[in-house]
């Protein structure tokens, strides 16, 4: 059928809206009409060169399924679902709950390709790579991989539910599946984007008492106090640590690092109280090296990295929708809708800091 996507045709292009052909799905495939697809860093960071081009790549598709595979019992047409990541089901991470670990990442989520190699996407003779973390849902249709597929309620406009396949499942899930929080009392997160925004969310939610969030951004961190932040660090003008200190204390009991800077790392598990674990979900350019004091570290703290928020997208993705419709996250508040069309503004708005969670419509319902 022919579609229309967003492609980049070379390692750090724009975005180019192109007509393209997409095959039919496979038996373990499932055909969705994408009505909004979120924008995550992760987009804009692999245009820069990790992924094969051409590619579509959009890892954040919500739509309505057209058909579905042989092999998929999971979803039917007219059923509304999110897309997400892609994991295998079968490895020792996955058999173990944890797909967002499976130790198939790779191969599913960033080779742009089925796992044969072959592509659903191509214009003319050309290939054009697909099954970017198995979906390339910066697209009108996309043919998915069965487990990226989650099926969602019908009685929430669907292109609401673009942003939670991957950025705010990681930072709501990070708060709310990753460290319990039963004795810990204070939360401290690095980075308002749209990530450490959801932390803050997940974290009223979770009964933290003292919720405090850091940013440079006069305006991130005034967000941050609306949705449930009791304090603000702007530590461009102060010190983040010594200030994290003062308000808790004793330190932190839980730090998230989301900005994906070092000397935040460092900064995350230098305001940690003892006993403290500091997580760290914000990704950085590969070879990016931290140095701790190994000292404070011996005294129960903890630093651990965080993928996907821990989330078995099935239950935590649903669970994240009803929180939504009982107005206890209200993550409407973080998103800007844009068309398709408009990809290169998005991308643009979204590395300037204007707009915090950009979510393209297609146009189809
Ligand atoms: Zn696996
Ligand atoms: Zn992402």
């Amino acid at each position: 059928m022919r579609i229309r996507a967003a492609v980049v045709r070379k390692r750090s292009s724009p975005f180019a809206i192109e007509e393209l052909e997409l095959e039919e799905p496979r038996d373990d495939e499932v055909l969705v009409r994408i009505a909004a697809v979120g924008m995550c860093h992760t987009d804009l960071a692999m245009r820069h060169g990790q992924v094969p081009c051409p590619v579509v790549l959009g890892h954040e598709g919500a739509g309505i399924v057209e058909r579905v595979g042989a092999q998929v019992t999971t979803a039917s047409p007219g059923d509304h679902v999110v897309l997400t990541f892609d994991s295998c089901g079968a490895c020792v991470t996955c058999l173990r709950g944890m797909p967002a670990y499976c130790e198939n990442d790779l191969a599913r989520n960033f080779a742009a390709a089925r796992r044969d190699g072959s592509s659903s996407l191509r214009r003319g003779d050309e290939i054009v790579h697909s099954h970017f973390f198995g979906q390339s849902s910066f697209a009108t249709y996309s043919v998915a991989a069965m487990r990226s597929v989650v099926k969602v309620r019908k009685d929430v406009p669907i292109e609401m539910l673009a942003a939670l396949g991957c950025g705010l499942s990681t930072g709501a899930g990070a708060v709310l599946n990753s460290v319990d929080p039963r004795f810990r009392h204070s939360i401290a997160v690095f980075g308002a984007g749209s990530v450490g925004l959801s932390a803050i969310m997940a974290a009223r939610l979770a009964g933290y008492t003292t919720i405090i969030a850091i940013d440079v951004r006069p305006n991130r961190l005034a967000l941050a106090c609306e949705l449930g932040a009791t304090h603000a660090i702007d530590s461009a003008a102060v010190d983040a640590v010594a200030e994290v200190r003062r308000i808790t204390g004793r330190g932190a009991d839980y730090t998230i690092e989301a900005s994906g800077r070092p000397e935040g790392v460092r900064q995350a598990v230098d305001c940690l109280a003892i006993t403290g674990v500091c997580g760290v979900i914000g990704g950085a350019p590969p070879g990016t090296e931290i140095t701790l004091d190994v000292n404070p570290i011996l005294f129960g703290r903890a630093v651990r990295g965080i993928l996907r928020g821990d989330s078995i997208p099935d239950l935590f993705i649903p669970k994240l929708i009803d929180l939504y419709v009982s107005g206890r996250f209200t993550f409407d508040r973080l998103i800007t809708f844009y068309p398709l069309e408009q990809i290169n503004q998005a991308a643009a708005d979204s590395l300037n800091g204007i707009a915090i969670k950009p979510v393209l419509r297609t146009g189809l319902r």
